[in-house]
């Protein structure tokens, strides 16, 4: 099946979650993240803005400021993105996309950050990921090595097998509301 399809289905199914369930199952995949050692042993994280019922991110930001560990959030720069630490997320205001992104001027280089965490419209067992179609995340995680590559989602946008092409970035870590997926320790 081509990514558009994948997308859309994926897309059609997360729209009709209910603000209960995602708040729910929001709150039991980040507590999830919150109890890996990676999250622990992270200094500096990256995290996304949700939008439009993606899992959401605020647990985990309120969570690691508390510990002490910079975060930071992307903010769109041209065909790429940069990631700008946050003290709280009242420095979040609406940019590109409408998505809220930092409005802060200190970026933080990939290498500084430890995890980061990315948004997607779907993930499979073997770390693959399908984002909006822009392919922004892969573009940028192409050039170098970052830390820890974290896909967050729903149950319901995880697949046994997605059709990743040769410039998808495969994740470390997928976590759910239910499950973590350890791609490296399941592959053949
Ligand atoms: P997404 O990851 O958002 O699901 P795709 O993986 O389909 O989207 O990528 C979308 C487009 O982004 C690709 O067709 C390609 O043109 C561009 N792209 C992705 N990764 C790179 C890269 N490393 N270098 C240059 N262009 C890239
Ligand atoms: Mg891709």
């Amino acid at each position: 099946m081509p990514k558009k399809t994948i997308r859309e289905q994926i897309l059609a199914r997360r729209k009709y979650l209910s603000a209960e369930a995602c708040l729910r199952d929001s709150l039991r995949a980040q507590d999830r993240l919150l109890a890996t050692a990676e999250f622990a042993a992270a200094a500096a994280i990256a995290l996304y803005s949700p939008i439009s019922n993606e899992l959401f991110t605020e647990e985990i930001c309120h969570e690691a400021l508390r510990q002490g560990k910079r975060v930071a959030y992307p903010r769109v720069a041209g065909d790429g993105l940069n990631f700008v630490e946050v003290g709280d997320l009242t420095e979040l205001v609406p940019g590109a996309f409408g998505i809220l992104e930092p409005s802060g001027s200190r970026v933080l280089p990939l290498s500084r950050l430890d995890m980061i965490v990315v948004p997607g419209v779907a993930f499979d067992l073997l770390g693959g990921r399908l984002g909006y179609g822009k392919g922004f995340y892969d573009r940028i995680l192409h050039q170098q090595d970052a830390g820890w590559l974290v896909g967050l989602c729903f149950e319901l946008q995880l697949a046994d097998r997605l059709p990743t092409e040769t410039h998808d970035v495969l994740m470390d870590l997928v976590v759910t509301d239910r499950r973590i997926v350890r791609p490296s320790k399941t592959c053949p």
